[in-house]
């Protein structure tokens, strides 16, 4: 069956990467992807590489994000980076809600919708990031987990055009571990329901999967059910482990 929803594998860089790797494997990337039309590529540098990273890779079709912002345009927020600031810097979409973040800095859901809405004012897409931790997966309690973070995390206002969601269950982001596809399938299947109520377009909405994707294992996770596409963490820090995924599309 054709695909109405275009793949896109995004690459989260996380803190790491100084100028000069950044840019060969920004640049490997995008020599890459002239032989990658199959889907929408996207790296996320830290925010220091944004620019740089936004003018190595022009004249591709490798689209840049950044990993976070903040919900205000400007102002007292010291260490903080505006959408806007994004924006101008190169950048296209922009990773909210992040576990780490949620994990490392407190951010609730309410905090991640902000921040979604925060992407869009400055014309940004959000990667709305939602995922269960072990803990809560053993509990059984996954698919009301991914219900309120969606009802929280993101805006009313959202349309399929300016949002992308990422499922990533906690316990598999950087662990080598992977829920099974049927698995990564319910996942998806309930969060598109979920979005249903919270949306009209949700069918069009584009659902990433994240959590130790590589190479190796990107078809399979990409062949599941309601599956746009990934967000890529370690996987996405070597350009051919990351074009590999791209090409498992
Ligand atoms: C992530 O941090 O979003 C992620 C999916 O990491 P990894 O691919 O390393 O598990």
């Amino acid at each position: 069956m054709a695909r109405t929803r275009r793949p896109l594998i995004a690459g989260n860089w996380k803190m790491n990467g100084l100028k000069a790797d950044a840019l060969t494997l920004a640049k490997g990337v995008a020599d890459g992807a002239k032989a990658t039309s199959n889907c929408d590529l996207l790296v996320c540098p830290p925010a220091t590489l944004v620019m740089a990273v936004a003018e190595a890779v022009k004249g591709s079709n490798v689209l840049v994000g950044g990993q976070d912002c903040h919900p205000k345009a400007n102002g007292a927020h010291t260490g903080d980076i505006a959408a806007e600031m994004l924006r101008d810097a190169g950048a296209a979409y922009v990773i909210v809600g992040h576990s780490e973040r949620r994990t490392d800095h407190g951010e609730t859901d309410a905090i991640v919708r902000a921040k979604a809405e925060a992407a869009w004012r400055a014309g940004l897409i959000p990667i709305v990031c939602i995922g269960e931790t072990l803990a809560e997966r053993e509990a059984g309690s996954t698919f009301s987990v991914l219900a309120r973070q969606i009802k929280g995390s993101i805006p009313p206002a959202a349309t399929a055009a300016r949002l992308v969601v990422a499922y990533e269950p906690v316990w598999a982001i950087g662990t080598g571990k992977t829920p099974t596809t049927a698995e990564v399938a319910a996942a998806h299947v309930h969060i598109r329901k979920e979005l249903g109520g919270a949306m009209s377009e949700a069918s069009a909405v584009r659902l990433l999967y994240g959590g130790s994707v590589k190479g190796s294992n990107a078809a399979e996770l990409l062949a599941a059910g309601d599956v746009d596409g990934a967000l890529v963490g370690g996987a996405s820090l070597k350009a051919d482990e990351f074009l590999a995924i791209a090409k498992a599309v």
